[in-house]
């Protein structure tokens, strides 16, 4: 028999009732996920065509001039934004393949070890750095987070892209701010000043949220990414097996701040965890 099952017995009924339920929870998380997206895209939409077809803005009176450089180069920032948010919330985030036939030693090996490396959802080994996202339904490597904002994980595969999200969203948040700001109109007559600017101040508070959100977001992806960490290894550090003898801020996969930024940026296969940690050990 296998030994996992036999110390999984308590958690045997819970196994049967997730399976039992699993196609009513995968509609209800995929009709959130596809809410988000519809939301971003939505939100997106309302800010950027409130500041483009208000007739006091520079965008709108440059276009109107002939001047169309603010207009072009405005709508590459847009497409590119969006681009990256579609990708990183559509691809695969690094999901641990399902296999069908496991090698019994080496699962015995591993839960004797107890590294937990194994996932008792998936039924399978887990690969250093994974972790199982009930969201997802899957193991996915170098597990990130799962950003309900872009309705998917961030993993070992799109955490390059999302950071690149996270970036250009940042500017065109900030470029937005600035693009509302100039095209508020100076009426004298409160009225009158809010039947002018009334949607822009809408917008403005959309976009004053955002742009706190993400710069906080993107400052700590740049943090994480110099410390060769995730935020999920950031924030359970403690409680993950492999980096309990680790200071904080530190773990066997941090090689300094370049090679950190050169492993992110750079290493597009999956990668072996555990010979880092071998080398190590
Ligand atoms: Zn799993
Ligand atoms: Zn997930």
């Amino acid at each position: 028999m296998d030994p996992f099952r036999e110390r999984a017995d308590k958690s045997d009924m819970q196994l049967v009732l997730e399976k039992s339920e699993k196609p009513k929870v995968d509609d209800r998380k995929m009709w959130i996920r596809i809410g988000a997206r519809s939301g971003h895209t939505l939100l997106s939409l309302f800010v950027i065509s409130s500041i483009c077809i208000n007739k006091h803005s520079t965008i709108y009176l440059s276009a109107t001039n002939g001047d169309m450089f603010e207009l072009i180069s405005f709508a590459v920032l847009v497409t590119l934004t969006y681009l990256f948010y579609l990708t990183a919330s559509l691809m695969d985030p690094g999901y641990v393949p399902i296999q069908s036939e496991e090698n019994e030693s080496d699962r015995i090996t591993l839960i004797k070890s107890e590294q937990g490396y194994y996932c008792r959802w998936c039924d399978q080994n887990q690969p250093l750095r994974s972790k199982h996202c009930r969201d997802c339904g899957r193991c996915v490597r170098r597990f990130d987070h799962h950003c309900p904002w872009l309705g998917n994980c961030v993993g070992e595969r799109n955490h390059r892209v999302f950071l690149l999200f996270l970036l250009f969203e940042d500017f065109l948040i900030l470029r937005c701010i600035q693009m509302l700001w100039e095209a508020i109109y100076p009426a004298e007559d409160i009225i009158e000043w809010i039947q002018y600017n009334g949607i822009l101040c809408v917008s403005a508070v959309i976009l004053l949220i955002g742009a706190l959100a993400v710069s906080a977001l993107l400052c700590c992806h740049i943090y994480l990414v110099l410390h060769g960490l995730t935020t999920w290894e950031h924030v359970s550090h403690g409680k993950i097996t492999y980096l309990r003898r680790w200071p904080e801020d530190n773990s066997p996969f941090n090689f300094g701040y370049c090679k950190n930024c050169y492993v992110f940026c750079c290493y597009c296969s999956t990668q072996n965890w555990e010979k880092y940690l071998k080398t190590l050990t």
